[in-house]
């Protein structure tokens, strides 16, 4: 049994001091299992999900052997999509605060390349990047691989569902041999398995058992439904569960597109989040549910990854996932943080055997209890309410706007009368923010972007949702 006292580990004074200012008290169960293989230079391959400190665990064997002084790029970190490369930049950043000089670069649809490259000019030490934008760089012979000592895949089952498995070999080609290879991922497909026996040495397979876990705090029901019935019993179990945070999860875009439509029709604030929206529109969805003022999104599985959110009430399978490791993803966003969720499934006869799949490694014991009848008014809407709207400003990160700015312009000066407690969530983006305002006050705020400045810029103001 291997310890999770991070003090037992081989690390930098400088990172250790880090993981307890963050007040990380243990390691997790997947950092116990590999942080200590990593640093000893074995290649892994690491079963893991979002939430269980898989980032942690790949960035501070990386941080502990970077060569500060050598300013070519040392370690590349390969993630399905540009909302999980901010978040691993993010932890890297956040790990790596007490090395001075430290560099990391984004390598996806955020920046241009032309910005990309600049970056890499002056000096990287850690790239994080999508395969498509990575690969492009590399065929534009802008980025210099020879110093590469460490490669890691995260979320590799999910790169290969979106199609990127030709950019990731050909990557891979170009690496130097003499490298670590780390591969994480929920699951283990065998074009992934395929992958580790060409391109890894030796890897040591890395399981973690946390199902039993995430069954606890997520009350798991079960209604039955024929396929063709089965938007109308949704509605339904809308009606019966009603939440301040539902995700609907659905196969396809088509679905996604047909519910939306359908559940908006009983003005309830909902919105739709697949794989075709364009960069933008996806940014902004996410921030509306986010900061609570979308209550119902209804999702496929890709689009809503990278979707961080702190706590959701509840998710609801409108379509059986494929793997039963993908239902067990899926319910993991509501329940987290010790808090109660609830995961709802609608299941038709012949899926009798996949759930049973799924109670298993869920850990938790399926309800089934009968769904009451749809009321004649439809969906309650005020039952499904956001108390929030957003605002969206037309200025960003590159403007140098800080959340301070946002809630001083908004509350400053005698005669205001919106307060602190008005406000939400504020988040920037690079070219844009988003501000969550209580639904009564959102007309002040409104007026009061258009009319005053922000640091003494105007800024255009205006409600998205
Ligand atoms: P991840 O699974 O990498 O997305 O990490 C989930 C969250 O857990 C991140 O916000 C980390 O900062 C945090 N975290 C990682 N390791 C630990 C730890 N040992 N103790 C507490 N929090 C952690």
């Amino acid at each position: 049994m291997e310890t999770t006292d991070f003090s037992s580990l081989d690390l930098a004074p400088e990172l250790l001091q880090v993981v307890q200012e963050l007040g990380y008290e243990e390691m997790t169960p997947i950092q116990a299992a590999s942080i200590p293989l990593i640093l000893d230079g074995k290649d892994i391959i690491g079963q893991s999900k979002t939430g269980s400190g898989k980032t942690a665990a790949f960035a501070l064997p990386i941080l502990n052997t970077l060569d500060l002084e050598n300013r070519n790029i040392q370690a590349l970190i390969l993630c399905p999509t540009r909302e999980l490369a901010t978040q691993v930049v993010g932890e890297f950043r956040k790990l790596g605060r007490r090395y001075e000089g430290l560099q990391i670069l984004s390598l996806t649809g955020g920046q241009t390349g032309r910005e990309q490259a600049q970056a890499m000019e002056r000096g990287v030490h850690i790239a994080v990047g999508t395969p498509g934008r990575v690969l492009d760089h590399l065929n534009r012979e802008r980025m210099d691989l020879n110093d590469i000592a460490t490669l890691v895949l995260d979320e590799a089952d999910k790169m290969f569902d979106m199609g990127f498995a030709a950019e990731i070999k050909a990557i891979l080609k170009q690496l130097p041999t003499k490298r670590q290879t780390l591969f994480f991922s929920a699951t283990f497909p065998e074009e992934i398995q395929d992958l580790s026996r060409r391109y890894q040495k030796n890897p040591l397979k890395i399981i973690v058992e946390d199902a039993a876990e995430t069954g606890t705090s997520i009350e798991q029901i079960v209604y039955d439904s024929s396929e063709s019935q089965k938007s109308d019993t949704l509605m339904r179990v809308l009606q019966q569960h009603p939440a301040k945070s539902t995700i609907i999860f659905c196969n396809t875009k088509a679905a996604v597109n047909e519910l939306a439509e359908r559940i908006a029709e009983y003005k309830v604030s909902v919105a739709a989040l697949h794989g075709d929206l364009e960069q933008r529109e996806r940014d902004r969805v996410m921030a509306t549910f986010r900061n609570g003022s979308t209550a119902i999104l209804v999702a496929t599985d890709v689009a809503a990854r990278g979707l961080d959110i702190d706590h959701l009430e509840q998710v609801i399978n409108f379509d059986l996932p494929a793997q039963a490791e993908t239902y067990v993803h899926r319910i993991g966003r509501t329940g987290r943080a010790g808090r109660e969720g609830r995961a709802i499934t609608i299941a038709s006869p012949v899926d009798t055997m996949k759930l049973l799949e799924f109670e298993k490694l869920s850990g938790g014991a399926f309800l089934r209890p009968t769904l009451g009848f749809k009321n004649q008014h439809g969906l309650n809407p005020f039952a499904h309410q956001s108390a929030m709207k957003t605002l969206s400003i037309s200025g960003g990160r590159k403007d140098k706007l800080r959340p301070g700015d946002i809630l001083g312009a908004l509350t400053n000066k005698e005669g205001s009368t919106l307060t602190g407690a008005d406000i939400g969530k504020i988040e920037i983006h690079d070219h844009i923010s988003y501000v969550a305002i209580s639904s009564s006050m959102v007309d002040t705020a409104l007026e009061k972007l258009r009319t005053g400045k922000i640091k003494g810029q105007k800024f255009q103001a205006r409600l998205v949702k």
